[in-house]
């Protein structure tokens, strides 16, 4: 795809449109049994085309119900179908393949990713930003996003929570039931995720009726709910200040495991270790996070992963508005942001195109977070947040750099801020705090 932190992730000639994923899993023996079809259009004439693929053993794929040549090298599985595609031509690929999930060590990512074990017998997967091919054949780009299908078969003393609405739990047999999962809402591969585990479920009903739909490790189901009571709340605050929440439905996961300090925010269903689970309240601000990520990131995703500060400065910022100001007061707020100047590096790689070692950088989150808070104050509540709708709404379900948010804070404000980016994000130099530092008072 051209993603030059990514070079072999994701691939031309086609765009994948859905992916029906049928997983049978066998959690003692860590073991999937599984076929993926996706559905896609040829944009060009195609002899051979590319799935990003890992591990497993491939029984058999077809492409358009006939039998296809394939074979792997590293990430790439090559495909060569019987007859050869045509531009424009819809077509599936469906890929047969059973093993042992692998957990992934991404040379990008923080954490291990992909399917990974917990402590109650299940699994879980987190896959930003390249895990998801670890677990099953895809286009693993966000620029190329999808509809999904979940079939996921499990024990029945298990349950299989993934992204969007579950719409069927159909038995199988005396011993399992198949949990099915549609999600609508087109996404990025990277915040796919299936989880097996034994959860107790909670509902809520956010604005306009939004159904929520928690799942929490048994083991901290009790203090979750506390946790996660002010969640509708948190919902309608962010439409009011971002625009209608973009997605079809929503809830929290709470895993039993411990992951290394991760949550994720998977689309439709962020996930949590359970060590984010305090029963005080006192992370709520990491849920405000996550889903402030359904806005910036999981609707609006990035076009390439060096403009990650369109997901992590924007949700820093989210979260900081939600501990400061929804919970105290702008003058709050703004402190804290000081202080948060007040730690940043001098000198930096800049905030975007930071160099793929540095994605994940406390300097993408945080003098991100500063930048928006800035330009906040510079163009008063009401143009900042204008903005901010107009640029959810303009590209919901889109794919975004960050040119495509500073010409619509340019035009919705009316001010050419240009060169005010240039310097917070493409600089080295940490420019100086304008005005006077209230927060120096503090
Ligand atoms: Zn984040």
């Amino acid at each position: 795809m051209g993603d030059p932190y990514f070079p072999t992730m994701g691939n031309g000639g086609y765009d994948a449109d859905h992916y029906d994923l049928r997983l049978d899993v066998d959690p003692k023996n860590n073991f999937l049994n599984a076929s993926c079809e996706m559905k896609a259009k040829a944009l060009q004439n195609l002899d051979t085309f590319n799935l990003d693929f890992r591990n497993f053993d491939i029984a058999r794929i077809t492409v358009n119900g006939e039998e296809a040549k394939f074979r792997r090298e590293e990430g790439e599985l090559i495909i060569t179908p019987k007859e050869g595609l045509v531009a424009g031509q819809d077509f599936n690929v469906k890929v047969d393949y059973s093993g042992n999930p692998v957990p992934y060590q991404s040379t990008h990512a923080p954490i291990t990713i992909g399917w990974n074990p917990t402590d109650d017998g299940g699994s879980y997967v987190l896959s930003e930003p390249d895990g998801s091919s670890t677990w099953y054949p895809v286009n693993d780009h966000p620029r190329d996003k999808a509809t999904y299908k979940f079939y996921v078969t499990v024990p029945n003393e298990f349950q299989a929570v993934c992204n969007g609405v579950l719409s069927e739990k159909t038995p199988q047999g005396q011993d399992k039931t198949t949990w099915v999962w549609d999600a609508n809402d087109p996404m990025a591969s990277y915040l796919s995720t299936v989880n097996v585990g034994k959860f107790e479920e909670q509902t809520q009903t956010g604005p306009n009726g939004l159904p929520i739909h928690n799942f929490f490790a048994t083991n901290v189901s009790k203090n979750a709910k506390k946790d996660f009571e002010r969640v509708p709340e948190m919902i309608q605050w962010f439409s009011d200040r971002y625009g209608k929440y973009p997605f079809e439905t929503y809830g929290n996961l709470v895993i039993n495991a411990n992951v290394g300090g991760a949550a994720l925010e998977t689309q439709t269903r962020p996930i949590y270790e359970r060590g984010m689970v305090t029963g005080d309240r006192r992370l709520e601000y990491i849920y405000a996070h996550e889903l402030a990520h359904q806005w910036c990131g999981n609707s609006t995703s990035v076009q390439n992963w060096k403009d990650i500060w369109l997901n992590e400065g924007f949700a820093n910022y989210s979260h900081m508005q939600w501990k400061h100001e929804h919970d105290g007061s702008f003058k709050k707020l703004d402190r804290a942001m000081y202080q948060m100047y007040m730690f940043l590096p001098r000198n930096s790689p800049p905030v975007v195109d930071p160099g793929e070692n540095d994605m994940f950088s406390e300097n993408v989150y945080n003098r991100g977070a500063v930048t928006l808070h800035l330009l906040r104050k510079d163009l008063g509540d009401e143009s900042f947040f204008n903005c901010m709708k107009t640029y959810f709404e303009r590209f919901r379900g889109k794919n975004v750099t960050t040119e495509d948010f500073i010409s619509t804070v340019n035009e919705v404000s009316g001010k050419d801020k240009t060169e005010f980016f240039d310097k917070w994000l493409r600089q080295s130099k940490l420019p100086a705090w304008p005005g006077s530092p209230l927060g120096a008072q503090a």
